[in-house]
């Protein structure tokens, strides 16, 4: 069910009115979408916060972890200035992340958009394949400190998470599932730049680039975006998308 828009929520959310182009229709489709959120990590929460501020109302975020969701879910509830906050953010956990899963596959399968906060390179492998399966967009990210990536998979037109690993040459890094987490600062930047990312691909404003990835050093200031990852034509998870 959808929630109505407190007059504080309206007042957080009213300025993107000004932005060019952007209208109350694009403004209505955030508010109206289901965001999935996977992974109870910091990012999580902060890409819980600025959607909340955005003016979505359908939150739900999932882990394996009863300890670290329940310290996300403490912490959200008491930091994020929403009256109807409950209502907005709900907290599921879930057996595995897997896609064997059918809990994880069901809340997909009932989601517009799934955002990737999980740091665990086998989660995001398995995710990847189930947006790919249930035709959902994924906003990707994995980094290190003050360096991320960010990558918009939309099925049908995106290499998948596999795929784009094997381009990028870093296949390695799901060897150490242990070794991603960010600078605290780094965390906000990057949660507003996968919120920016998934509200434009639900309400359909401006242009999402499918086959581009972004990425930025926040230590050096250097950032740089590679294209041409389309979906692979050998490929069973995207290729079979494209055919
Ligand atoms: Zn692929």
């Amino acid at each position: 069910m959808i929630n109505r828009m407190n007059d504080k929520a309206i007042d957080q959310t009213a300025d993107q009115l000004l932005a060019t182009g952007f209208k109350e229709s694009h403004l209505d489709r955030i508010a109206r979408a289901s965001f999935l959120i996977v992974g109870s990590t910091s990012l999580a929460m902060a890409c819980a916060g600025v959607l909340v501020a955005s003016g979505a109302r359908r939150i739900t975020i999932v882990d394996k972890s009863l300890a670290a969701l329940t310290r996300l879910s403490d912490s959200f509830l008491q930091n994020t200035p929403v009256q109807s906050k409950e209502q907005i953010v709900r907290f599921q956990l879930l057996q595995n992340l897997d896609d064997s899963d059918n809990a994880l596959a069901k809340l997909a399968a009932q989601a517009d958009l799934v955002l990737d906060c999980s740091s665990d390179w086998q989660d995001k492998l398995s995710l990847s394949d189930l947006c790919m399966e249930l035709h959902r967009p994924l906003v990707h990210q994995a980094g290190h400190a003050l360096r991320f990536h960010l990558y918009s998979m939309m099925p049908g037109q995106s290499a998948c998470l596999r795929c784009l690993m094997e381009r990028l040459g870093i296949e390695d890094a799901i060897q150490d599932p242990s070794s991603e987490y960010y600078f605290v600062p780094a965390i906000g930047l990057l949660a507003s730049a996968m919120v920016l990312a998934a509200t434009k691909i639900v309400s359909r404003y401006g242009v999402n680039q499918a086959n581009e990835i972004f990425c930025f050093d926040a230590l050096s200031g250097e950032s740089e975006v590679l294209r041409g990852f389309d979906p692979s034509s050998d490929c069973p998870d995207c290729g079979r998308l494209n055919r």
